[in-house]
């Protein structure tokens, strides 16, 4: 027997009649973080605690909630069992370890490996078929030192005052703008939110996650502040209110070279709440797969760059570019 996957608005498992992160309203699907192009408005769903929480934040109406702790396997179908870790990208956010007879499945979501300053670290289950995002797949994206990163992202925000203007970090409010306002927390400068983040950053608390004080932002009352909000293009329309202002996008694309003429902004740090190229590689290294399916981002580049390092890797729902019977995707 073989795992059986297909990729369309989410992954689809027919065997065990469960999708993983679907974009729709599904019958039954695992969420494995509560960012919006991994939810819908699903009938039946597994996930971890905080993401409940962050998901009802966002997407009310009733549902059938299986939360479930990390690293407890319970039962999915009769023969099937799933497995929640800590997938270390924002709060609440899970690897997906399905386990039958067809051996195991690792379905990682977004995943970041290194240590954040508000999500669980990573975990590093071995699986025979590991199924894993590859955003940052091209060996270009090799993220610096986050601690100098901080640091940058500190001296920014300290000039700018110092010249009597407000520093605008532009950060997701979900995930990145906790990730910042925790790495600001030794500096014990005023921080204000945008009111949607304020929300989300309240559900980070109830689970025991540490920030410095903030507040949310009031127009009128910014001077002397740092202003963490959304991008430009997510209208955040706090922006008119704040005429002197120095913005930075925080996010991983800043290594990307128009970055500041993209997002709009003086300056680009390059801090990502996904794994860079580097831990991408080190991630399969420690989840040893017998087979590597992978999909967003460079999917195609980085299929190719595992099956050089020897693995057998393809990208979902492409070309792979490849003289080979790729059949439905099956696995062993
Ligand atoms: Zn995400």
């Amino acid at each position: 027997m073989a795992w059986e996957v297909y990729l369309k608005k989410g992954l689809c498992l027919p065997q065990i009649g469960w999708w993983m992160d679907a974009q729709f309203s599904a019958q039954r699907s695992v969420v494995t973080h509560a960012h919006s192009d991994h939810v819908g408005r699903h009938k039946e769903l597994i996930c971890s605690a905080p993401t409940a929480q962050l998901m009802r934040e966002r997407l009310r109406g009733k549902r059938i909630e299986h939360v479930l702790p990390y690293g407890k396997a319970e039962a999915i179908t009769e023969d099937t069992s799933i497995t929640l870790h800590p997938a270390g990208h924002i709060l609440g956010s899970s690897l997906v370890e399905l386990n039958n007879e067809n051996g195991t499945l690792l379905y990682t979501g977004d995943f970041k490996l290194r240590r954040g300053w508000a999500a669980e670290p990573c975990a590093t289950p071995q699986a025979d078929l590991l199924i894993m995002e590859t955003t940052f797949g091209l060996p270009c994206y090799d993220f610096p030192d986050e601690e100098k990163v901080r640091a940058e992202i500190v001296a920014f925000c300290r000039e700018s005052l110092a010249e009597g203007r407000n520093p605008v970090l532009f950060c997701y409010s979900l995930g990145k703008t906790q990730e910042v306002l925790a790495a600001l927390a030794p500096e014990g400068l005023p921080v204000m939110l945008h009111p949607a983040a304020m929300r989300l950053t309240k559900i980070y608390e109830k689970f025991g996650v540490k920030f410095p004080t903030y507040r949310e932002f009031k127009k009128g009352e910014s001077d002397g502040h740092i202003i963490i909000c959304p991008p430009p293009h997510q209208k955040n329309g706090i922006l008119k209110h704040i005429p002197a202002r120095r913005t930075a996008i925080v996010s991983g694309w800043a290594l990307d070279s128009g970055a500041i003429y993209r997002f709009k902004c003086d300056a680009a740090f390059p801090l990502s709440d996904h794994a860079d190229y580097p831990d991408l590689i080190k991630f399969v290294d420690q989840v040893k797969p017998k087979r590597v399916l992978t999909l967003h981002g460079y999917a195609n580049e980085f299929a190719r760059t595992l099956r050089e390092r020897g693995y057998e890797a393809f990208a979902i729902g492409k070309e792979n570019q490849l003289d080979l019977d790729l059949g439905a995707l099956t696995s062993h």
